[in-house]
């Protein structure tokens, strides 16, 4: 199970960011209003007393790359026309993660947050979810499809946190009932539903069964 929340090319060649945006998250996340842009914060040194006061490292004391450093070397890579690709998670609940799609690392920066330095990293959704869970329902992932926060945690209460055809409550996905592609809405909840992993992707883009 993943611990923290950056994980720099764990996975075939793409990192992991896992992002939260509800009120109590340790690190601020937040999406442009148009789902588009993510501008996701760093982490703060281990193993430090105050370390919510304290910059956000680049380095390790042993003198090794953090994950924010790792993520800053690759933003540098970036502006020399490198590709970083990003699969970004978020938090919906206690367990439950809901994937985002896949972003690009667009910029790095430390930027003040009053009392310290924070590491904001600025991705960017790409077309490349295609090639990931959206492939198989033959979506993309374009404007407008990513479902607002606030909407996924009204379906997950609505829905008992549970699949609504069967119960199950493992690999769970939010399901446009009128596919995103054929129109339906993300913001709207009454579009939205519980699924698990395989009725999500034996359901296609058919509205119904
Ligand atoms: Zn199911």
């Amino acid at each position: 199970m993943l611990q923290q929340g950056m994980y720099f090319r764990t996975v075939r060649e793409h990192s992991i960011l896992l992002m939260s945006q509800r009120p109590n998250a340790p690190y601020p996340d937040r999406l442009s209003n148009d789902g588009q842009t993510l501008y996701y914060i760093g982490h703060d040194a281990y193993g430090v007393p105050n370390k919510a006061r304290e910059d956000q490292p680049l380095m390790t004391p042993k003198g090794t790359l953090t994950q924010n450093g790792k993520f800053f070397q690759a933003a540098e890579a970036v502006r020399q026309g490198a590709r970083e690709l990003v699969r970004v998670y978020e938090k919906i609940q206690p367990g439950i993660w809901s994937f985002n799609g896949v972003f690009e690392l667009r910029d790095a920066k430390m930027e003040f947050d009053r009392i310290r330095k924070v590491c904001v990293f600025e991705l960017r959704l790409t077309d490349d979810s295609l090639n990931t869970e959206n492939e198989a329902r033959g979506q993309s992932t374009s404007p407008g499809r990513l479902i607002p926060t606030q909407v996924k945690l009204k379906v997950y209460k609505r829905d008992g946190g549970k699949c609504v055809r069967c119960g199950s409550t493992e690999n769970l996905h939010f399901d446009h009932i009128l596919p995103f592609s054929l129109g339906g809405s993300s913001t709207n909840p009454e579009n939205i539903q519980l699924l698990c992993q395989s009725h999500n992707l034996s359901k296609s883009n058919r509205i119904s069964y």
